[in-house]
């Protein structure tokens, strides 16, 4: 886990770590009550070097799995967070945006978990979490667990969420196959594949498969836009001579400065600046800047804390930063003509 707050994995006075963990990604594992979903979750903590937070949704059901998740995994300090009011598919489902934000914010984990309830909509949870309008969380293909000798009696039952559990899953996970003769195992299979065409079906114990298949539920995104973020990140992480420098205790002198140096950073002024965060005070009130290749945005910031900033490129120019944003007398002087040269830049640039 990175401990760089705001700045998420960004690197911080020679305090580095990895640009790609910055995103809380969020696995799901449905399935009905008692089909074997805490098993499999110990099971992932067992079999995979991935550190996570869990949430569980109990609502009408024994609430023991927490307890039963935090003994014995080997991680000592797996955290669960129990959400047992209702149902995060429907009558919960403003209580699990929010904690599902308060846990990215607080315990900031690079996986969370999620276990809905038995009859909890896997469909409606997928939606749920994509509505959250947060750039931090991203979701994993999510993973259901059959029962499968209650298969018949589930799908009889309630229908409509058997079929849901199961279209919706990118990986079906069959459990308890043990008492089944091979003929049952294969018609049950085949309805689940008529169901789920494209999913991985998994008809023999899971407990069997290599670490990389346990790893591998941690590596896939369920949407293109999560794909396409985490294969920019892979290729920022793969360029190693991306160098960071980072800054506290900084200031401008109004709004209308920071847009100017922001030019200046997206127009190559002070090297080749991939990324760039921070916030700070400008004139009356506190800033918070994002530079993303060429483009920059500035919003509102609440304030509190030291200043900072950190910047991520090549050739990085530290100590012209240096001048514009760290307000020692001494550099008085510079920080007027580098403002101005920055105010001349872009326009130059324009022409
Ligand atoms: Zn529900």
């Amino acid at each position: 886990m990175c401990a760089c707050g705001p700045f998420g994995p960004y690197a911080f006075s020679g305090k580095s770590c990895s640009i790609g963990d910055n995103f809380m990604k969020i696995l799901v594992i449905s399935g009905f009550l008692g089909a074997g979903k805490t098993t499999f979750i110990k099971a992932l903590a067992e079999k995979t070097d991935k550190k996570f937070v869990v949430m569980e949704n109990e609502y009408g059901e024994v609430g023991i799995d927490g307890v039963f998740l935090a003994s014995g995994t080997g991680q000592a300090e797996m955290k669960v967070w129990e959400l047992t009011e209702g149902c995060i598919c429907c009558t919960m489902k403003a209580d699990f945006a929010s904690s599902i934000l308060t846990i990215s914010n607080t315990l900031d984990p690079e996986y969370l978990v999620v276990e809905p309830t038995g009859l909890g909509k896997l469909g409606n949870i997928l939606t749920n979490i994509s509505q959250i309008q947060y750039e931090r969380i991203v979701l994993l293909q999510p993973v259901t667990v059959l029962d499968v000798p209650a298969f018949d009696r589930d799908k009889e039952k309630y229908p409509e969420i058997c079929r849901d559990q199961i279209e919706n899953a990118a990986t079906v996970i069959f459990t308890k196959t043990g008492a089944l003769d091979a003929e049952e195992l294969c018609r049950i299979a085949s309805e689940v594949r008529a169901m789920n065409p494209q999913g991985e079906i998994v008809t023999d114990s899971c407990e069997k498969k290599e670490a990389s298949w346990w790893n591998g539920l941690f590596e896939r995104y369920l949407t293109k836009e999560g794909e396409e973020n985490a294969k920019k990140r892979e290729r920022e992480m793969l360029q190693p001579d991306l160098e960071n420098a980072g800054f506290t205790s900084i200031h401008l002198e109004s709004g209308n400065q920071l847009v100017l140096f922001l030019q200046g950073v997206v127009s190559g002024v002070f090297g080749d600046i991939r990324r760039a965060k921070g916030y700070l005070p400008a004139g009356g009130a506190w800033l918070r800047f994002d530079v993303v290749d060429r483009n920059y945005s500035i919003t509102g910031y609440e304030g509190g804390g030291d200043s900072r900033a950190v910047f991520i490129g090549r050739g990085i120019h530290r100590r012209e930063l240096e001048e514009v944003l760290c307000p020692e007398e001494k550099n008085l002087m510079g920080k007027a003509e580098k403002m101005r040269e920055v105010q001349m830049r872009p326009l130059l640039a324009g022409k």
